[in-house]
């Protein structure tokens, strides 16, 4: 089957610049941890990329370890990529990370130089490309000196196999530092992308500040914390969700009363803001100046056209800010 991407793809979605940088993102962007492996149906994340095109969203956020098995959504979007995506390369901004374990032996993970080159170079072949356009470090390194890891990056983008360099999980007093070590090597940072939603708000104690002082770039993960901030589990742990299939990160013990309990309360306000749950989630990260796009995961086209439907209304009003914090803080 031939796919031929929306000549309407540009009109409805924001892009929104990073940091101070001279590339836009995308608000919502499509991250492939989940529901792109190996253990996934080809098919499914096939349509759910298509759609994700059609509807603007031009980033696809990839790692070396996605899947399950590792090395597999990569693989799965490399297919995607020859079947379908390839006339438009230029038009799309794939991203990978190394930080995490990958394969044994003392190489394989972490942050040295040795394991950030290798595994980009393993990502490219995988995907079928010559360069990805953001790389990320996956999480900080307590032990390799921050200095060999950011040279590390500084490499990757001077050799062209990344156009741009990232961070992940990095708190404020990191980030800054490695801003600054970025910035004397000539290569600034661009982005930093840390989990947050209204579960999980550990960003805007400081983090939001420093990226806003290093003009860089936010890309929030799990904004839907993993789908707790959706309607998905008001009637149980459905079978397929992701809290009911064994490979998910989502344990089903993480579905608890309370949480689900707060998700519905949210959802009241989002029915009065004539929304679901799942597009205020994504909205309420957006209200952040600091926050370039919203990276979200979803099992259906459906559920991605939904999310980015959140565009259509942005806005709090501090009232309602005041409720959903009165909400959580419950
Ligand atoms: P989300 O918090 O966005 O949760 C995604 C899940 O929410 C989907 O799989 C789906 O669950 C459910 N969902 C999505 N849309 C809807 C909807 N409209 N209605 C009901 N349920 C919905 O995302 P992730 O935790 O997957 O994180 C997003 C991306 O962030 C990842 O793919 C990855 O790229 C990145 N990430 C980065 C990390 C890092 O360390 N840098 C760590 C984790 C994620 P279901 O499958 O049950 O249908």
């Amino acid at each position: 089957m031939t796919w031929q991407p929306s000549p309407t793809r540009y009109d409805t979605m924001i892009y929104k610049r990073c940091g101070n940088s001279g590339i836009k993102l995308p608000a919502v962007s499509l991250g492939l941890w989940h529901n792109f492996g190996g253990v996934d149906l080809l098919e499914n994340a096939r349509k759910t990329i298509w759609r994700a095109f059609d509807l603007g969203i031009t980033q696809f956020d990839l790692a070396n370890n996605y899947g399950p098995p590792y090395g597999s959504a990569e693989e799965t979007f490399g297919v995607i990529l020859s079947k379908d995506l390839r006339p438009y390369r230029d038009e799309l901004i794939i991203s990978s990370k190394a930080g995490w374990d990958m394969w044994p032996g003392p190489y394989g993970d972490w942050g040295s130089r040795k394991y950030l080159i290798a595994s980009l170079d393993q990502s490219l072949k995988r995907m079928g490309l010559d360069y990805v356009d953001i790389f990320y470090h996956h999480r900080p390194d307590p032990e390799t000196p921050l200095e060999e890891t950011m040279g590390a990056l500084d490499h990757i983008v001077r050799s062209g196999k990344a156009l741009y360099a990232g961070i992940s999980n990095y708190p404020a007093a990191e980030t800054k530092r490695a801003a600054g070590l970025m910035r004397k090597l000539g290569t600034p940072l661009l982005i930093n992308q840390p989990d947050y939603n209204m579960f999980e708000r550990w960003i805007e104690k400081d983090l939001l500040q420093v990226l806003e002082e290093e003009g860089i770039g936010c890309i929030t993960y799990s904004s839907l914390a993993q789908g707790l901030l959706t309607s998905r589990y008001f009637e149980g742990i459905p079978a397929g969700s992701r809290a009911a299939r064994p490979e998910g990160e989502l344990k089903r013990e993480d579905v608890t009363a309370q949480a689900v309990g707060k998700a519905k309360k949210l959802n009241e306000m989002a029915k009065r803001r004539g929304q679901s749950l799942a597009q205020m989630s994504v909205a309420w990260n957006l209200r952040q100046k600091s926050v370039t796009s919203a990276l979200v995961g979803a099992s259906s086209p459906q559920q991605l056209e939904e999310l980015v439907g959140a565009l259509n209304h942005l806005a709090f009003s501090a009232e309602e800010l005041q409720v959903i914090d009165q909400v959580l803080a419950g």
